[in-house]
């Protein structure tokens, strides 16, 4: 594995310079197999373990040269190299390595949302293609959509879990309606959508028919350990970093500044809270790496619940700690008060990570039965034909 370490760093000393067009490079990053250095040949990666990997990554690193770690964020190709036929592979993965397709999670439903397991989107077989009628809610980036992952029951007769399965479902056709939502923050980043007798082929199907479920569970462990290390800046859910590998993470330091310009900075609970922040954010950072470790080596990965659940305290912790340096100045809001609109916008946006993805809650349960080996919840309706499940017993 030493030649692929040389190979990288005789890459970068060809290719890479700090001041060339960055579409160019993450194009170069992406042909030449650097993007996801753990995945396989054929998804354009290396098969490299992740003591290499990490190595690899490293030297990109030290050069400031971006564009690897797709296979530990990108949720929407990995999904595909874990569950996909050759065809999607072929079809999909570089490009979505590029960002070139809009993609969507259509999981909730207006009755099934942290208990998912209760979706009654309906898909039905109609020759090569399946035939889909629902609603989904809590959409984001549907409006533009390419391709939405969608969850769907395709078989009444199993009990809850078993008879629901998993398409890659093109959304711009006839009977796919989105209707945007209007957010706390003022934002409008996700949505409803209806769907209405619109088709996916069956070729799109991801895992085996039915068995959607055990995909489900492989793609929301992605997102949650992407949002257990992702830090949310001022503005917008983008933006979200992951912390670097084998090093200690800078500190986040701008609510310092902020403490500097309220002049609260010689104020010892304020330097205790500023520190706690940063101290709650390298754990965080550490568990990340953790969870991380134990799923590339074949693991199950509850340990990215606890990212999760403690990334959506630091988040808490954060905007309530930015409207106390602010104090009275913190009820103002708008253009002409950047500080408070900022800790505004991030007291609000914080429910973003401790609802999406599996609320708190449900992060909680998930460590107490996997974790703690605590006795699972009872659910009376688990091995019941769905068809039976009462409506609402369906939450
Ligand atoms: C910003 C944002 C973006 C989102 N993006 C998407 C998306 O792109 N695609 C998508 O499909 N969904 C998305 N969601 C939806 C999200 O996954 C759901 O909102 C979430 O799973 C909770 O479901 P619910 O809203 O139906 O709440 P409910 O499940 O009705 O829960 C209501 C309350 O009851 C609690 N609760 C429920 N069951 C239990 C239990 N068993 N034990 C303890 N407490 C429980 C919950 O914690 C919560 O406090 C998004 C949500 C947000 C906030």
């Amino acid at each position: 594995m030493a030649n692929v370490v040389n190979e990288a760093r005789e890459f970068l000393a060809t290719h890479w310079q700090p001041d060339m067009d960055l579409a160019k490079w993450k194009e170069l990053v992406i042909d030449n197999r650097w993007s996801a250095l753990r995945w396989p040949e054929d998804c354009m990666g290396r098969s490299l373990d992740d003591e290499t990997a990490l190595e690899v990554e490293a030297l990109f690193l030290a050069a400031g040269a971006p564009g690897t770690g797709q296979d530990k964020s990108n949720l929407w190709a990995g999904s595909i190299v874990g569950f996909g036929t050759p065809e999607l592979k072929q079809q999909f993965i570089r490009p979505l390595l590029m960002d070139e397709v809009a993609m969507c999670l259509l999981y909730s439903e207006p009755g099934a949302g942290s208990d998912l397991a209760g979706i009654r989107t309906t898909a039905v077989r109609d020759g090569d293609e399946w035939v889909i009628n629902g609603q989904k809610v809590w959409t984001s980036g549907a409006k533009g959509a390419d391709i939405g992952m969608l969850i769907a029951r395709t078989d009444w007769d199993q009990p809850k879990h078993r008879g629901i399965s998993f398409f890659y479902f093109p959304m711009k056709q006839p009977g796919v309606e989105v209707r945007p939502l209007r957010q706390a923050t003022g934002d409008s980043r996700f949505n409803e959508v209806f769907i209405t007798d619109a088709r996916v082929p069956h070729a799109n199907l991801l895992g085996d028919l039915n068995k959607g479920w055990w995909v489900l569970q492989s793609a929301l462990a992605y997102e949650r350990a992407a949002m257990g290390v992702s830090r949310r800046g001022p503005r917008g859910p983008g933006g979200a970093t992951s912390a670097a590998h084998g090093s200690i993470p800078s500190p986040d330091l701008s609510l310092v500044k902020v403490a500097q310009q309220a002049g609260k900075s010689h104020d010892h609970v304020i330097r205790q809270k500023l520190a706690r922040l940063y101290c709650m954010r390298l754990v965080n950072d550490w568990n990340g790496d953790r969870a991380k470790a134990v799923s590339e080596a074949g693991g199950s990965s509850p340990l990215a619940s606890f990212g999760k659940l403690a990334m959506s305290g630091i988040l808490h912790y954060a905007g309530h700690l930015h409207s106390e340096l602010l104090g009275a100045e913190g009820a103002l809001d708008g253009d002409a008060n950047p500080s408070a609109r900022d800790a505004n916008y991030s007291h609000l946006n914080a429910y973003f990570t401790s609802i999406g993805g599996g609320t708190d809650q449900i992060q909680r349960n998930i460590i107490g039965e996997m974790i703690l080996g605590l006795p699972k919840e009872p659910q009376l309706d688990r091995e019941m034909p769905f068809r039976e499940v009462p409506a609402t017993a369906r939450k």
